[in-house]
């Protein structure tokens, strides 16, 4: 099996680099990348040259504009990345029979209400990102390629910048923190996606059957403030030094953070629909948080 990999640089990215390497031939690449071979997703139409010439079987596709406020003020840019690159890639994967991975978010949804929508929900993006990424999905969807699509929420990788390690730097500093309480989600590990994405192209490339839109988070659910109190409690547990109090973090709504882009309160995902036709477990969301945090802590 070949497989291309886009977006290899990205939180996911890195992680499918580990994941995907035994499956067969991994081509990876950014939008930098050295070489003839380009990934330039403000550019979409560039990525057929790139699709025809690494002639894949499966393509994997982990780029994307995920800067949310941004996306606000430069739309035309996330739209090309997330809504048109995605469907050049849908439309080659088609001409090849080619397989395409990729990935989406709870941002398509409105946030109401206080359950997990499935995949059928009805959505209703509130901002540019989860419009463009929406319109990305509808592409796949009505390109006919072989595709699996998998909407998660709150990614969090060890390598790079992350919520949790902002709070453990801010808790380093400050005696209070204020964190956003009334947003409700899953903090899900970029390896855990990467996993799952390795897990489930073996599945499909067996049945095909199994192709669609699924959602793909970590089990249970917790607010910004829950999951930075319990990021604060473990490194204090393990000895690291922090200004802060866990009483400390003190609960405030999202309206004390005015953001350009709005952000639904209701993240969370019912993942029933992966679980029963992969047959894949969804561990705990503090399981992947404890084990990045033991990963940045070096203890
Ligand atoms: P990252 O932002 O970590 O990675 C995205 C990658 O896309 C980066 O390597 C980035 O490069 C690259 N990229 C940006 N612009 C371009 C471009 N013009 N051409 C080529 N590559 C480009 O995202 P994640 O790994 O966190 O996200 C993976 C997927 O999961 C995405 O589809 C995202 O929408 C989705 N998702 C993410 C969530 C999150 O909380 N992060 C939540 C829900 C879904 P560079 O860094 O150099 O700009």
């Amino acid at each position: 099996m070949k497989i291309l990999l886009l977006g290899k640089n990205g939180q996911v990215g890195w992680e499918l680099q580990r994941s995907l390497a035994p499956l067969g031939e991994l081509v990876a690449l950014d939008f930098d990348s050295p070489g003839p071979l380009k990934a330039d997703f403000s550019k979409p139409e560039s990525l057929a040259a790139t699709v025809q010439s690494v002639a894949p079987d499966v393509i994997v596709n982990a780029a994307a504009h995920t800067a949310v406020d941004k996306a606000e003020s430069e739309s035309e840019l996330a739209r090309a990345i997330n809504a048109e690159a995605p469907a050049v890639l849908a439309r080659e994967a088609a001409v090849r029979g080619a397989w395409l991975l990729h990935y989406s978010t709870d941002y398509v949804f409105d946030g109401s209400g206080s359950t997990p929508r499935d995949e059928e929900a009805a959505t209703g993006p509130l901002n540019v990102y989860g419009r463009t990424k929406l319109e990305g999905e509808e592409a796949i969807r009505a390109s006919g390629c072989h595709h699996l699509i998998l909407r998660t929420s709150w990614v969090y990788g060890a390598r790079g910048g992350n919520f949790a390690r902002t709070m453990l730097e801010l808790a380093q500093e400050r005696e209070t923190l204020k964190v956003i309480d009334d947003q409700i989600g899953a903090p899900t590990g970029a390896d855990l996606l990467a996993d799952l994405s390795a897990h489930m192209i073996r599945a499909v490339r067996a049945d095909a059957s199994l192709a669609g839109t699924y959602h793909a988070a970590a089990a249970g659910e917790t607010s910004w403030h829950g999951y930075a109190s319990h990021v604060i409690a473990f490194a204090r547990a393990a000895g690291v030094a922090l200004k802060v109090g866990e009483e400390a973090v003190e609960a405030v709504p999202t309206s004390a953070f005015p953001t350009p882009a709005r952000r639904p309160l209701n993240s969370r995902l019912d993942t029933g629909k992966l679980r029963e036709r992969f047959g894949l477990v969804l561990p705990d969301w503090r399981w992947g948080v404890e084990r990045m945090l033991t990963e940045v802590l070096g203890r």
